[in-house]
C-alpha cells in the first residue's frame, strides 16, 4: 500500500489504523506490569528491516508495503496486525541469544504474512474503565483494517480491556504452515533455521506446561511440541543448518542489544552487563546509552567521543551525542551532529526529525526554513508521524504560516487518534487556507474522514476526545 498524499481509501485506512493503533498502545498501558508503547529508533528498525527486507522478498512481498514497529514490552512476543504490520516486543530482541533466533521468528511471522493469516479474537479479560468507546473503535478499524469486516463487528461488541497481542491468535494449522513458509524463506536465502528451534527450545518450551509467566509468544503462536518436531527436522534436512550469520548480521545484533540495554536496563544493571574492561564498540554504546540516561554527560561524551574516533562514518553515534547535547540545553552544538547524521545516512526520516527540531530550537525563525523542508520530506514519507507534524506546526509558527501550521496540528491530532482535536484544527485550517491548493483539500480530506470515523463509531462528533 503506497503512502503516497492521495486520499485514496487505502491510505488513509492505513492512517487510521496507526492512529487507533498508537491509541490502543497507550491504552493497554494501565494495569499492566509495564509500560508498553510504540518506540521509534531509526538504528533498531534498519535492523530489524535489514533482517526482514530478504525473507519478505522470498514470500514474494514487496518490503515497501509491510511496516515494522518495535513494542517496548519485556514480555518475549512478536505478531502480525492488520495484514501487513510485524510487532517486535523488546523483550525478544532483548532475550534472544542470537540474530538467528530473532529472524528465525521473523521468518515466521513472515509466513503468517505470506499466509494471509488474519488475527482472531482472543479471550479479552473485561471491565476495566478506560474509554470503551475508544477501544471499540480502534478494534473494529483494526478488524477492517485487516479485511475482517465481521471480525470488527464482533470485535466492537467486545470487552474493553485487553493488551495488544489479545488481538492477534493463529490456530495451530497457521502455525505449522507459517513454521514451514519460515522455514523456506530461510532456504530461499541461505540461512539456518535453528535460532527458531532454540529459541521455541529455551523461551517457549520451558513455559508449555504453566499457566503462569507464560510468554505471551505462546498465546499469539500457540504452541505444540509436535509442531516443533515437525520444525526442527525440516531445519535438520537443510543444506543451510550450519549456516552462522555474517559478521554484519552480528554486529548489528550486539549493536541492537547493547542500545536497548543501554535504555531499558538501570545504569548498575547496564554496567554490570558492560563492565568498564570491556573495550568493545558495543560495550561503549551500551555505557553512552546508560550515562546519558543518567544525566551523566561528561561520562556519556568519553565513551561516544572514542567510538566516533574508532568510526567516524557511523551515523548512530552522531545522532547519540546530537540527542545528549540537545536534551542537556545545547541545541546549537548538537545541530553539527544530527547534520552528520543525516550526512552519513541520508533518507532516514528520525535523523532528519531530529535536525529539523534542533534547527527550529537553536536558531527559531532563521532555522526554520531548513527545518520545514525536512519535515515535509518526513511527513510525505512518514505521514503518521505524530511527531514530526508537532514539530512541523512549531516551524510554521515561526515564520508565521498560522493555517500551514494549524494542518500541520490536525495531521498530529490525527496520527495520535484524537480525532475531536483533528477536525477542530483542520476546520480551522479550512477557513484560513485559500481554496484549490493541495493544502485546502487536505484539511477538507481530514474532516471528512475523522467525520465519518466519527459517525460509524455512533457517538456523533463526540468522538474520542482528549487523553
Ligand atoms: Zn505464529
Amino acid at each position: 500500500m503506497a503512502r503516497a498524499k492521495t486520499t485514496d481509501a487505502g491510505p488513509w485506512l492505513a492512517r487510521l489504523f496507526f492512529a487507533v493503533f498508537a491509541l490502543v498502545l497507550a491504552l493497554a498501558a494501565p494495569g499492566r506490569a509495564a509500560a508498553q508503547g510504540l518506540i521509534r529508533d531509526a538504528e533498531i528498525e534498519q535492523t530489524l528491516r535489514a533482517y526482514c527486507e530478504p525473507l519478505w522478498v522470498a514470500a514474494g512481498l514487496d518490503p515497501a508495503d509491510i511496516d515494522l514497529y518495535i513494542v517496548q514490552d519485556p514480555s518475549v512476543n512478536a505478531f502480525v496486525a492488520g495484514g501487513q504490520n510485524v510487532f517486535v516486543h523488546t523483550g525478544l530482541i532483548m532475550a534472544a541469544r542470537t540474530p538467528n533466533e530473532i529472524i528465525g521468528v521473523l521468518a515466521h511471522e513472515t509466513g503468517h504474512i505470506a499466509g494471509g493469516h488474519g488475527a482472531r479474537r482472543s479471550q479479552f479479560a473485561s471491565n476495566q474503565a478506560m474509554g470503551p468507546m475508544l477501544i471499540s473503535l480502534a478494534l473494529g478499524v483494526l478488524a477492517i483494517a485487516g479485511g475482517e469486516p465481521a471480525a470488527g463487528a464482533a470485535l466492537i461488541s467486545g470487552s474493553q480491556q485487553f493488551a495488544m497481542s489479545s488481538f492477534v491468535q493463529y490456530t495451530q494449522a497457521q502455525e505449522s504452515s507459517a513454521d514451514q513458509a519460515g522455514l523456506s524463506y530461510l532456504e530461499a536465502t541461505g540461512q539456518s533455521g535453528r535460532g527458531l528451534i532454540t529459541f521455541f527450545n529455551q523461551q517457549i518450551r520451558p513455559y508449555e506446561f504453566m499457566s503462569r509467566r507464560m510468554p505471551p509468544y505462546m498465546m499469539t503462536h500457540p504452541f505444540a511440541s509436535d509442531r516443533v518436531e515437525a520444525l526442527r527436522r525440516g531445519v535438520e534436512a537443510s543444506p543451510h543448518r550450519d549456516v552462522a550469520e555474517t559478521q554484519e548480521v552480528m554486529r548489528r545484533f550486539q549493536f541492537m542489544q547493547a542500545k536497548l540495554i543501554g535504555f531499558i536496563r538501570t545504569q548498575p544493571q547496564t554496567l554490570a552487563r558492560y563492565p568498564l574492561s570491556d573495550a568493545s564498540q558495543p560495550a561503549r554504546y551500551a555505557r553512552a546509552v546508560a550515562y546519558y540516561r543518567v544525566s551523566d554527560m561528561a561520562h556519556a561524551r568519553v565513551e561516544l567521543e572514542e567510538l566516533m574516533r574508532q568510526e567516524p562514518a557511523n551515523p548512530y553515534y552522531q545522532e547519540l551525542l546530537g540527542q545528549i547535547l540537545f536534551e542537556n540545553g545545547h541545541a546549537e552544538e548538537s545541530v553539527a551532529y544530527h547534520r552528520r547524521s543525516v550526512e552519513l545516512a541520508p533518507n532516514q526520516p528520525l535523523l532528519q526529525i531530529n535536525l529539523a527540531r534542533a534547527l527550529r530550537e537553536a536558531r527559531g525563525r532563521s532555522g526554520a526554513d531548513e527545518s520545514i523542508d525536512l519535515l515535509r520530506t518526513v511527513t510525505a514519507r512518514e505521514p503518521d508521524n505524530a511527531f514530526a507534524w508537532r514539530e512541523l506546526a512549531l516551524a510554521r509558527n515561526e515564520r508565521g504560516e498560522v493555517a500551514l501550521a494549524e494542518l500541520a496540528s490536525a495531521e498530529q491530532n490525527f496520527a495520535l487518534g484524537d480525532f475531536g482535536m483533528a477536525m477542530s484544527f483542520a476546520e480551522r485550517a479550512r477557513r484560513q487556507l485559500p481554496r484549490n491548493t493541495t493544502d485546502y483539500q487536505r484539511a477538507v480530506d481530514i474532516i471528512t474522514v475523522v467525520g465519518n470515523a466519527m459517525r460509524d463509531s455512533g457517538r456523533g462528533r463526540q468522538g474520542p476526545g482528549r487523553r
